[in-house]
């Protein structure tokens, strides 16, 4: 049986996060994933918006971890290459009654600590977004909204926890807990994990996890967001995120640039009951397509890449659920909905905080290995194929293999022997692009699956 001081469940960006944390300690630390890859659940299907955290609840733990972790993934993306553009937001008020709520809003940014807040007028929205629909009364301008590529965030955490010496156990699904004197012992269908210290991050099952730790406490509802990407010829219209003014019921339906070069429409926000229904549906292409025909009417004339969903964990509450249970050595993180790849790793120095309080004694390694540099699949950075040095020094790079997005064989190559490699098509996709662009693969599928399952190109 393996046998750790650290258990964390869930391997997205927040478990990932909290594993890379732990694992700058001297304790031995496992990350539990039910599935074959790590970023596979929500974090790899969210708007891969950095947030200042202006519209946050100030008071809240999430108002604090989103301001803090912001701060920490911006120097970590620094360190490591983690794609990231610091391109502001624009939130557009189209009523009079928001425009009313500008002044509160620009308020509520100054409570939540981000003072670069400035309300504007409707002629300075359209000098910044030209292409939006008519009919702005003015707007609040966010400078440091940032985006921030997801996949890579989840993956260079993943890959310094691993580094550091972490495990990641894949098709490790926790189905059963087994308390014992000064320790759990964790149910998979691989095979059973003791640990002293468990930590759950397991996103939309938190509370199933959380229920086989006897607790009631909370119930996740699964709420659904749907997103359209637009062909990378639209990326001119939106330089900038293009926010609405936020609701009782969310943040609304925003317009995006992507790191990739591509802009976004969306997300949708509909309760659902099935956790695992992450299809899209002919209602909310409509609804995404009558709302972006408002905001910005000419992107409507570009042609659409793909859409995908999400779904967001809310818990019913208004902020996160994070509890600690000295007494069985036990941290929930749960509730986190729509902010968790920002906060990530604050919610993970936040752990590390609660869990040494509960009693938990984190000595620092005395060498920690150097943080991973991550290959750049964002658009604003020099891709490989762009790079003549790279191409001499080593010809793969300047062997493309995906044409719509211009991935080499190398970048395939680096990404199949790397510290956590893919498992499949789509964790090929998320650490290289290959297969994301205009023909969905169309092309380049079949060399891209040989040389995945280890066949000659
Ligand atoms: C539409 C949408 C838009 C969003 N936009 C943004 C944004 O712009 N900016 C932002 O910061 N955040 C955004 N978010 C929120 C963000 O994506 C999430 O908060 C974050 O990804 C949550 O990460 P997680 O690690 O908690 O959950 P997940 O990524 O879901 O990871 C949980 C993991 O636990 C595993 N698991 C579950 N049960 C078990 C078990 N029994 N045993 C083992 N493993 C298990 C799952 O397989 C999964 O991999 C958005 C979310 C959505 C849905």
């Amino acid at each position: 049986m393996i046998d750790v001081d650290v258990a964390v469940i869930g391997g997205g960006v927040v478990g990932c996060a909290v594993a890379r944390e732990l694992a700058g300690y001297q304790v031995s630390v496992a990350l539990l994933e039910a599935r074959g890859d790590v970023g596979d659940g929500t974090s790899k299907a969210n708007t891969a918006i950095l947030h200042t955290g202006f519209d946050a609840t100030p008071g809240s733990l999430e108002s604090e971890l989103v301001a803090r972790g912001y701060a920490l993934l911006t120097g970590y993306s620094a360190v490591t290459g983690i794609p990231v553009e610091r391109t502001g937001a624009v939130l557009v008020a189209w009523t009079s009654a928001e425009l009313g709520v500008l002044p509160e809003l620009a308020g509520r940014a100054e409570k939540n600590g981000y003072d670069r807040c400035e309300i504007v007028t409707a002629d300075a929205v359209y000098a910044m977004v030209p292409s939006l629909g008519e009919g702005a009364l003015g707007g609040l301008t966010v400078p440091d909204e940032s985006i921030i590529c997801p996949w890579t965030t989840t993956l260079a955490l993943a890959t310094e926890a691993k580094l550091r010496g972490a495990r990641l156990l894949f098709h490790h699904r926790v189905i059963g807990v087994r308390p014992e004197p000064g320790a759990t012992t964790l149910v998979t269908g691989a095979g059973d994990v003791r640990a002293r210290w468990v930590v759950n991050a397991a996103g939309l099952h938190a509370d199933v996890i959380d229920g086989l730790f006897g607790f009631d406490r909370f119930a996740v509802l699964p709420r659904r967001g749907e997103l359209l990407v637009f062909d990378k010829l639209a990326r001119p219209l939106a330089s900038k995120i293009i926010l609405p003014v936020p609701s009782a019921v969310g943040k609304g339906v925003l317009v995006s640039p992507t790191i990739y070069g591509n802009v976004l429409l969306g997300p949708t926000a509909e309760n659902l009951t099935d956790r695992g229904d992450t299809s899209t549906s002919a209602e909310g292409f409509e609804f995404l397509l009558s709302k972006g025909r408002a905001i910005m009417p000419s992107l409507l004339s570009e042609e659409i890449t793909a859409s995908y969903a999400g779904l967001r964990a809310a818990a019913g509450r208004s902020d996160y659920v994070v509890e600690i249970d000295p007494s069985r050595r036990y941290l929930l993180l749960g509730g986190i909905r729509s902010t968790g790849l920002t906060a990530s790793m604050a919610l993970a120095e936040h752990a590390r905080t609660l869990l040494t309080g509960a009693g938990l004694a984190l000595e620092p390694r005395a060498a920690l290995p150097d943080p991973p540099r991550m290959p750049n699949i964002g658009e604003a950075y020099p891709r490989p194929y762009e790079r003549a040095d790279r191409i001499a020094a080593d010809p793969e790079y300047g062997r493309i293999v995906c044409f719509c997005e211009r991935v080499s064989q190398g970048e395939i190559r680096d990404a199949l022997t790397s510290p956590v490699p893919p498992c499949d098509l789509d964790g090929l996709r998320r650490r290289t692009r290959a297969g994301m662009g205009r023909c969905q693969g169309f092309y380049c599928g079949a060399e891209v699956a040989a040389l995945l399952s280890g066949a000659p190109g």
